[in-house]
């Protein structure tokens, strides 16, 4: 999305929108993908030397917790109030600013809940729906033996 300067007039605010493609400007994570386009919708307003665009962003992101996998669907609406400088620009392009607040939405590790308690490491159970014995009994699952592969001194016959 582009603001071009010459369709404004210092002091009067013109309505603006435009829409972002998540996947092509490389906001998504692998725990937090765009289900919808991302809409931009505010008012623009020249003044002396800048470009005022306020308005909020909204699109639809599906989560996964961290712990316990699940997946939620949500909307994101953010308010913005952007100030650009404009000098030597005859276009103002807001990418940047739209990257940073999407960035910001993005925790570094989101859970369902604050409190989730996550899945079991030993029969997988979501412990958020259910109870389960592993702790309380003193069950451990095994540890996995992998056998040894054969050495290759024992199969080596000679190279010619
Ligand atoms: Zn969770
Ligand atoms: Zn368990």
């Amino acid at each position: 999305m582009k603001l071009i300067l010459s369709d404004f007039e210092e002091g009067i605010a013109i309505l603006v929108e435009g829409t972002y493609d998540a996947k092509t400007i490389e906001v998504e994570y692998p725990d937090m993908i765009y289900t919808e386009p991302i809409l931009l919708k505010g008012e623009a307003e020249k003044g002396p030397g800048i470009l005022r665009f306020q308005g909020v962003l909204t699109t639809a992101v599906k989560r996964f917790c961290g712990k316990c996998l699940k997946e939620k669907s949500e909307q994101l609406s953010c308010d913005f109030d952007w100030i650009f400088d404009l000098s030597g620009k005859d276009t103002v392009e807001p990418l940047e600013n739209v990257r940073e607040l999407l960035i910001l939405e993005h925790p570094l590790v989101h859970l369902c809940r604050e409190d989730c308690k996550g899945l079991c490491p030993y029969c997988g159970i979501d412990r958020n729906e259910g109870t389960c014995n592993c702790k309380g009994n003193g069950y451990y699952a095994s540890p996995v033996i992998i056998k040894k592969a054969k050495s290759n001194k024992e199969r080596n016959h000679g190279t010619s």
